[in-house]
């Protein structure tokens, strides 16, 4: 069996940097798996898909966006994504394209299209996954599952940090209003809602740097 690692929490806990560097340590594949649902939410403004709330309560429309996952034209190329002939990196990380993926998330359809494609990055030497159900729904057998988190004041910190290094304008209680917003529907939507499987340890990061935290989770999968 493949081995895994699942590295699930909120948004902006860390989860990425930490997924990247524990892959990156131990020569693993990764999955970013908020990244696909970012992709659908892209791919849906691009083909005209409403997603709106109002516009995903129609079955019609949640079965549209199902099939639009299903054949979604990406590709990861190193640093880069792409959708069909885009370069969509940039547009992928725009705090928009968060909020369009937390709504399309919520439609079962995206979720179970997204499924098969999350399971074929499982692939040798071994895979790190970071998402919201890596460890509760996608990879249920993974022997070590993380659920990462740190209170809503530091991460609306350090994702403000990072918008203003890149010259980014932000509001810290926008951020703040965005991210408990995010929170609550990723923990309250009927569907593999964000909570930390039963066998997952917890690790609170807001007072680790992101060098403890590689360590931690080295340890605990080496241990
Ligand atoms: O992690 P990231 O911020 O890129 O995820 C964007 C959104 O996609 C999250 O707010 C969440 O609603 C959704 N998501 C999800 N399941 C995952 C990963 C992300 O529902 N495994």
């Amino acid at each position: 069996q493949v081995p895994v690692i699942c590295v699930d929490g909120p948004t902006a806990s860390g989860k990425g940097t930490l997924a990247a560097a524990v892959a990156a340590r131990l020569g693993y594949h990764l999955l970013d798996s908020g990244a696909l649902y970012r992709l659908v939410g892209l791919a849906a403004d691009k083909a005209g898909i409403p997603t709106d709330e109002a516009s995903l309560a129609d079955p019609t429309t949640a079965d549209r966006l199902g099939a639009l996952a299903r054949s979604l034209p990406v590709r990861f190329e190193g640093e880069s994504t792409w959708l069909g002939d885009e370069d969509v990196s940039d547009a992928l990380r725009a705090e928009s394209a968060g909020m369009a993926a937390s709504r399309v998330s919520a439609v079962p359809q995206v979720r179970q299209a997204l499924l098969e494609l999350q399971h074929g990055f499982r692939r040798l030497p071994g895979l790190v996954a970071d998402g919201r159900d890596m460890g509760t729904v996608i990879f249920p057998d993974a022997p070590l599952k993380v659920y990462l988190t740190a209170s809503a004041e530091q991460r609306a910190q350090r994702r403000h940090k990072q918008l203003i290094s890149k010259g980014i304008p932000a509001r810290m209680e926008d951020l703040l209003a965005d991210l408990k917003a995010r929170d609550h529907r990723d923990m309250s939507r009927a569907h593999a809602p964000l909570k930390p499987a039963e066998d997952a340890l917890l690790l609170d990061n807001s007072s680790l740097d992101v060098e403890q935290s590689v360590c931690q989770v080295l340890d605990w999968w080496q241990g």
